[in-house]
């Protein structure tokens, strides 16, 4: 299930354009759009194209695709933001994983506090 679009998932359908979303960036492996929820001014999600279900998957399968997602957060952070942001990827429930297509949350345009 790693690399396919999965039918059920909600980010294979945004990469897809079957969903609409505000879409700020993308690249060629992956897209980036606005948080539904946006826990900061800046609060965008960045989302491989290839499904897997979560970054250790894609690290382990795809670490050039990580790498891209991680370009692409930075490139968001200094396009929406000053270029300072946080970088978050839930691993799993325990982490507070709810879609399971791997992803990294960019937090920026404020001062933020704690974890
Ligand atoms: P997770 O908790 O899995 O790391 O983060 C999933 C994120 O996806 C949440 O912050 C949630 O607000 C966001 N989200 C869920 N459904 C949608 C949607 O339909 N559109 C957008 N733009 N964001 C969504
Ligand atoms: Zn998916």
């Amino acid at each position: 299930n790693s690399g396919e679009m999965s039918a059920d998932c909600l980010f294979c359908k945004i990469v897809a354009g079957e969903v609409p979303v505000e879409m700020v960036a993308e690249s060629g492996s992956a897209v980036a759009f606005k948080d539904i929820d946006p826990k900061a001014p800046v609060h965008v999600l960045v989302v491989p194209r290839e499904h897997h279900a979560d970054v250790s998957a894609l690290a382990g399968t795809s670490p050039e695709t990580l790498a891209d997602v991680i370009a692409l957060a930075d490139q968001v952070a200094s396009d929406l933001a000053d270029g300072q942001y946080r970088l978050i990827c839930n691993v799993g429930p325990k982490a507070g994983q709810t879609i399971f297509h791997a992803h990294a949350h960019v937090l920026a345009g404020t001062q933020l506090t704690g974890f």
